[in-house]
């Protein structure tokens, strides 16, 4: 009984499905099937776990795109051998000869980096992707910049030749925004001429603006099985959700009608009934703005939320005639309930919901499917 930790976590648990992450990658590689796949794992994999996402898609992916050195040495860490890009390439000078003791590839948005480079002396030149600014004006280079920061980066020993292009939409989740197509033409005219690959698409470019593929899509939130557009579901667009967020009735209750349920008795009941508390709460990730009503997949059917999120426990309305027992399964989000509906009743996107999973949910590497027979 005590001699297996493992089966101690029966609070909440985020299972991640490894078959659904491969079967996402090769649907985005078949929206581009002529370009290459860098697959983006940023901030833990979304949520699923840095380094098991990276060792199930390296076989399917063509490099990976990480947002922090630390993200690409846990990669390195863990055997993947693949290029990695640094998508805002680096922050201090400091950082350089660890790009180059790991091969991590840098992006350079910014004339601070230029001279960072110009001035380290590096053992090795760094493989470099140029960021554009296509009309996002978050970062890169404007477009009148390109041709002088490149003239530098050509010119500079630490840099390594065949410099490639990059840039990212701002709005390519809405399918009627001209800014998108604006940013593609930029773009082009940018890179015109130029030796370099290219890279615009992530998960809504390789999806919606096939124009936009070039030399390397960049797809993230997609290969997780969720949309990146809030009107649809992962399913919608032929994913599979990986991550099934699960937790378990800790308590059965009746409440008498009238009476309120939790913090600032925010919910009160019209009817007697019976309220289940499920091990669930903020400080596991799940959204405090979660009103009323939400729904929580429990024994086939959606129950739901009734008073406010808690730290460690959410209350949900059962119903005066449920069976439901302490221990029986809830699920928070996965493939039966997705996760854009729940982000949609917080205002929100499914990027944030899976991204705040914090660290004491313990995440689990399974088939969905088999959920129940392997999980323990
Ligand atoms: C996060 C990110 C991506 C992936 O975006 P998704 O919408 O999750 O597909 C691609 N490129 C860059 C530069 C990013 O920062």
């Amino acid at each position: 009984m005590m001699s297996d930790l493992s089966t101690m976590t029966n609070a909440a648990r985020a299972l991640i499905d490894p078959e659904a992450m491969v079967h996402n990658i090769q649907v985005m590689r078949r929206k581009a099937p002529n370009s290459k796949v860098m697959t983006v794992v940023k901030s833990d994999g979304y949520g699923h776990g840095l380094a098991s996402v990276a060792t199930t898609l390296a076989p399917f992916s063509d490099a990976f795109g990480v947002a922090r050195v630390e993200e690409a040495l846990t990669l390195r860490r863990a055997g993947i051998q693949l290029p990695i890009v640094l998508l805002e390439g680096f922050y201090e000078a400091d950082e350089l000869p660890l790009l180059v003791t790991h091969q991590l590839t840098a992006t350079v948005h910014c004339k601070e980096q230029v001279a960072m480079l110009t001035q380290a002396s590096l053992s090795e030149p760094l493989p470099v992707w140029l960021k554009v600014d296509s009309g996002m004006h978050r970062l890169g280079f404007q477009p009148e910049q390109v041709p002088e920061a490149l003239a530098a980066l050509n010119a500079c020993d630490n840099v390594a030749a065949d410099i490639g292009f990059l840039s990212h939409f701002g709005c390519a989740d809405e399918l009627d925004n001209p800014i998108t197509q604006a940013q593609i033409d930029t773009f082009i005219q940018v890179t015109e001429g130029l030796s370099g690959e290219r890279s615009l698409a992530a998960s809504s470019g390789t999806l919606f603006w096939p124009q936009s593929h070039f030399d390397w899509v960049r797809p993230g939130i997609c290969l997780y099985g969720i949309s990146s557009r809030i009107e649809l579901t992962g399913e919608q667009l032929g994913l599979k959700p990986a991550m099934r967020l699960t937790s378990r009735v800790m308590a059965v209750r009746e409440l008498k009608a009238g009476e309120p349920v939790g913090y600032g008795a925010r919910w009160r009941s019209s009817r007697d009934t019976l309220i289940g508390v499920i091990a669930i709460g903020y400080g596991d990730g799940y959204p405090r703005s979660a009103p009323d009503g939400t729904p929580v997949w429990l024994n086939g059917r959606e129950v739901p939320l009734a008073g406010r999120v808690s730290m460690d426990m959410i209350t949900v309305d059962l119903g005066p005639d449920a069976t439901d027992k302490v221990g029986d399964e809830a699920v928070l989000w996965g493939p039966e309930l997705p996760v854009e509906r729940i982000a949609r009743l917080v205002d929100t996107i499914g990027y944030e919901l899976v991204c705040q999973v914090t660290g004491r949910v313990p995440r689990q590497y399974l088939a969905l499917n088999a959920a129940d027979d392997a999980a323990v």
